[in-house]
């Protein structure tokens, strides 16, 4: 099985649903009429496009490595698990990049949700240093440390992708020192 520790993949993405994406039932019955003052929110169709891209990218994934788990046909946010469940059989590499792939879902999904703290708990890939801050433009996180830079003097920055297979790499091998 995964690790359990960093399951929050599918936490943020109900939470997206929940807010961005949840149609807002109205009418008699709907046991909701004692809040009447909140307006419906619109169904903000740029995350639901997003959670299915997310979604899709993870069972694409899986049935490349693990062609025999068929077609993921549950409710959205178990694809974590689904995916897991069909690739607990793999070598670790191959599981390793599963759970990359899914902590780049974790740190994307918080960051749509507008967390974009989540960032700052992982130390520069380069100079080691906690002080990564999230630059929305350039999609990346980029390191305060002035002397961080790359050959033109251009502050360092770094895509998720990266920051989750780093991520995964320091877990994977603390787990293995650990048995
Ligand atoms: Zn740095």
């Amino acid at each position: 099985m995964g690790t359990g520790a960093d399951d929050t993949a599918a936490q943020r993405l109900r939470l997206l649903q929940q807010e961005f994406v949840q149609p807002v039932r109205t009418g008699p019955g709907d046991g909701r009429s004692s809040r009447p003052t909140h307006a419906p929110a619109p169904i903000n169709i740029s995350v639901v496009d997003r959670i299915r891209a997310a979604v899709y990218e993870v069972e694409h994934h899986t049935r490349t490595i693990a062609p025999d788990a068929g077609h993921f046909t549950d409710e959205e946010s178990r694809v974590y698990d689904w995916a897991r469940q069909h690739t607990d059989h793999l070598a670790t590499e191959q599981q390793n990049a599963l759970e990359a792939l899914i902590y780049r879902q974790d740190l994307e999904h918080a960051i749509v949700a507008g967390d974009t703290t989540v960032v700052r708990r992982h130390p520069c890939p380069q100079c080691g240093c906690w002080g990564l801050y999230w630059r929305a433009e350039a999609r990346r996180a980029v390191c305060v440390n002035h002397y961080c830079t790359d050959d033109d003097g251009i502050s360092n920055a770094w895509e998720l992708k990266r920051l989750a297979q780093e991520h995964v790499t320091q877990k994977s091998a603390v787990a293995r020192r650990a048995t």
